[in-house]
């Protein structure tokens, strides 16, 4: 199941559509059921399905307006494809942010997690891509497998964003998608400068 790409613009650089309006590209990598999909609804409508929803073929999209500047995010989904442990290369081209998902209540998907961040550098641009671990299924905190320090360290000793988030309740959603375009906003300015 390959995503329909719809313009040719794959340059790792933004893509500046008029001076205040950049596009975008955010893939979510992770296991089965971290919760990838949810997020990306989230991200894009605000909106959480209880049932397994599915994504469909072309990516989610929402607008973040900053200060100076609109990013237009096109927000990217495996749909799947993350069963085989890997993904097609085409997915990671040109991504300006990648996000590894991981549930705080499997400990299975944080080592998991682990394996995917490596996938990840095989394919990235250093510098060029913002990298984030976030935690998923914050609300299960009962069922915790994984302590918010755990996640916390891997991400110090990778120099990785991390936030720990809900999909369900939507906490910490917003200012993860607002903590990502103001990363991607600063790697462009320092590809530019
Ligand atoms: P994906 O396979 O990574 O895309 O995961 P899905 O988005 O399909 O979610 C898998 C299951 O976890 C679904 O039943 C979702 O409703 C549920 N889920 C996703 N995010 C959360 C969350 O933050 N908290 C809880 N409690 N459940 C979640």
């Amino acid at each position: 199941t390959q995503r329909k790409v719809s313009t040719g613009h794959q340059s790792p650089g933004l893509t500046t559509k008029d001076a205040r309006t950049l596009r975008v590209k955010m893939v979510l990598l992770g296991s089965s059921g971290v919760g990838k999909s949810s997020l990306a609804l989230r991200f894009s409508k605000d909106e959480f399905k209880g049932t397994s929803p599915t994504v469909g073929s072309a990516y989610l999209t929402q607008v973040v307006c900053l200060s100076d500047v609109t990013l237009r995010f096109e927000i990217w989904d495996t749909a799947g494809q993350e069963k085989y442990h890997s993904v097609t290369p085409l997915y990671y081209r040109g991504a300006h942010a990648a996000l590894v998902v991981y549930d705080i209540s499997k400990r299975e998907s944080f080592t998991r997690a682990q394996m995917w961040l490596k996938e990840l550098q095989q394919h990235y641009v250093p510098g060029s891509t913002v990298v984030v671990l976030v935690a998923n299924k914050g609300d299960l905190s009962d069922l915790r497998q994984v302590t918010l320090q755990e996640g916390n360290r891997l991400a110090i000793e990778r120099g990785l964003l991390f936030m720990e988030t809900s999909a369900k309740s939507g906490d910490q959603v917003n200012e993860l998608l607002l903590a990502i375009a103001h990363r991607v906003k600063r790697s462009l300015n320092e590809h530019e400068g």
